[in-house]
């Protein structure tokens, strides 16, 4: 039987991390379309921000329009550098999550994605931190929305339209590494668990509001525990 439960999935410091290579590829992408301006995030908060957020937040801090044409050539080329520069060697997986969302699957529940990374972009991470994709049939994603707690209620419906069932909010649970993962649960009567396998220690998501928070996701057998009885 299909178990209620719905996980979403944040991916950078949750599934994988990259190690600075997307956020390279994506000021190399701004720097060939816009030529070299000193492009760089200092002072911009990136994690747990949406691509399109820091899309508009970068070209504006350069005194540049961030308009729909602009972001499409942005998007593309920003794809086309990650696709050539992240290779399977500049990539962890980080511990458990794999195994963790395996094994939802294998319980029954539905399992996504929530994440600011543009959806060809979370693809190719995905990919190349060996996961198998099948696992995250759906997802919202950093073009849908324009902060993170839109992207909540379109990872519902989509799961809702890949499932065939809607998905009551107390049973959704959202697993991510910052404390704007933790804020897009509770907005909308989700559960969170924070993980501190990004910049922030579980000490710090708790104070942000997490229901649960762990240093990492490996041990399966009490995540499930907690994700699916409910
Ligand atoms: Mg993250």
């Amino acid at each position: 039987m299909p178990s209620r439960s719905l996980v979403l999935f944040d991916i950078d410091g949750t599934l994988l991390r990259t190690e600075g290579v997307g956020i390279a590829a994506m000021l190399r992408a701004f720097t060939t379309l816009h030529g070299d301006r000193g492009f760089s995030f200092e002072g911009v908060e990136i994690a747990g921000a949406l691509d399109g957020l820091l899309f508009r937040r970068l070209m504006e801090a350069h005194g540049l329009l961030p308009h729909d044409e602009a972001h499409e050539k942005f998007r593309e080329t920003y794809r086309a550098e990650l696709d050539r520069t992240l290779t399977p060697a500049k990539i962890r997986r980080m511990p458990g999550a794999a195994e963790l969302a395996a094994a939802l699957d294998t319980q029954g529940a539905a399992v996504g994605l929530l994440t600011g990374n543009y959806e060809e972009t979370a693809q190719i991470k995905i990919r190349a931190a060996g996961y198998n994709h099948t696992l995250f049939p759906f997802g919202a994603f950093g073009a849908d929305g324009p902060s993170r707690r839109h992207l909540t209620p379109v990872a519902m419906a989509r799961a809702a339209a890949h499932h065939g069932r809607a998905f009551e909010p107390a049973r959704v649970t959202i697993i991510g590494d910052t404390p704007l993962d933790v804020d897009c649960a509770k907005a909308h009567g989700c559960r969170a668990i924070g993980v501190a396998t990004g910049p922030y220690s579980s000490s710090q998501l708790r104070d942000a509001g997490a229901d649960l928070a762990v240093e990492n996701l490996a041990d399966t057998e009490e995540l499930l525990r907690w994700i699916l009885a409910l």
